[in-house]
């Protein structure tokens, strides 16, 4: 890999951590073997936090020539007209966008190669407060054996945030409207059979008690954050893909910070998701 230009490496970037850029850079450079599966071919937004994670954040979608090098343009219809999205093929264009001070990455569930087909659906589940952490796993478990019972495989992450999400690798055969229409209808069952436990609807009101199953990021367009990208949050958290026997003995959503999460890509020898990305599925139709 040829070095990328990194200009203050030793601004502190997460201040209760003392995390300078550097520190972030050296991260990225290194968790970048398991993380690029996951990221590089697909349209990309990004949280740019310029002056460290506890300040003025921004989301960027767009595409502009001062990103670098390895950061590359593809033009996406939008709802009139058209945009330049982002993507980047590898560990200089990952690096490229730290040195913009990137601290999250937020892929599509599509490819560049085939945008109006996604090839992964993320079921979010955000608890309300008040939901034990080992009621949210095993929410999760729930839904995995649900979508094994579809015949769908699918494999969780914990976003770094307070949530779980559980991804299911698909080939890209649906288009996003059938794809959505799978996971409402998905959603919808859980909370007919389950109506005290889950909750399908954003409204703030109908959560209370409740686990929210976000469906509506397996829209065109939409976006969920990268496994192993840091959280510009207190603490350094990081969004870290488990196994399922791994999810049992993790204590709390936040078990991954930026140091446990470097040891982790380190020592690890098999990809947690092992099978992913080999896995032969389609959307059920709905
Ligand atoms: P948590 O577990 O705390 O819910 P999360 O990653 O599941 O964490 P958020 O960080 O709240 O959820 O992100 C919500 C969704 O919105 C994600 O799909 C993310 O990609 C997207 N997103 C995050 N920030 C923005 C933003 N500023 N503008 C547009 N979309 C955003
Ligand atoms: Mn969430």
């Amino acid at each position: 890999m040829t070095p990328r230009r990194l200009t203050s490496p030793d601004r502190v970037v997460f201040e209760d951590a003392g995390i300078t850029k550097g520190d972030v850079a050296a991260y990225y450079a290194l968790v970048a073997r398991w993380m690029l599966p996951g990221v590089v071919g697909r349209p990309l937004s990004l949280l740019r936090c310029p002056d460290g994670a506890g300040a003025s954040c921004f989301f960027q979608k767009h595409h502009a020539d001062s990103l670098g090098a390895g950061v590359h343009s593809i033009t996406l219809d939008e709802v009139s007209g058209t945009g330049e999205y982002l993507y980047i093929d590898n560990a200089d264009g990952l690096l490229d966008l730290v040195q913009l001070n990137t601290l999250e990455f937020h892929p599509w569930g599509a490819r560049t190669s085939d945008v109006e087909h996604p090839d992964r659906l993320v079921f979010d589940l955000d608890p309300d407060e008040g939901i034990a952490w080992s009621e949210l796993k095993s929410a999760a478990r729930d839904i995995r054996d649900r979508l094994a019972a579809l015949k769908l495989r699918s494999w969780v992450r914990l976003s770094g945030g307070k949530g779980l999400h559980v991804v299911v690798p698909v080939r890209p055969k649906a288009d996003w409207a059938q794809a959505k229409a799978f996971c409402e209808d998905f959603a919808g069952q859980l909370v007919t059979e389950s109506p005290k436990r889950y909750v399908a609807t954003a409204s703030k009101a109908k959560r209370e008690g409740r686990i929210f199953i976000d469906w509506l990021r397996n829209t065109r367009g939409a976006t969920s954050v990268a496994s192993w990208s840091l959280r510009a949050r207190a603490g350094v958290p990081v969004c870290m893909p488990l196994s399922w026997d791994e999810l049992a003995q993790v204590r709390k959503p936040g078990a991954y910070d930026l140091r446990k999460a470097a040891k982790r890509a380190e020592s690890l020898k098999q990809d947690p998701w092992d099978g992913f990305s080999r896995v032969r599925q389609t959307v059920p139709s709905s």
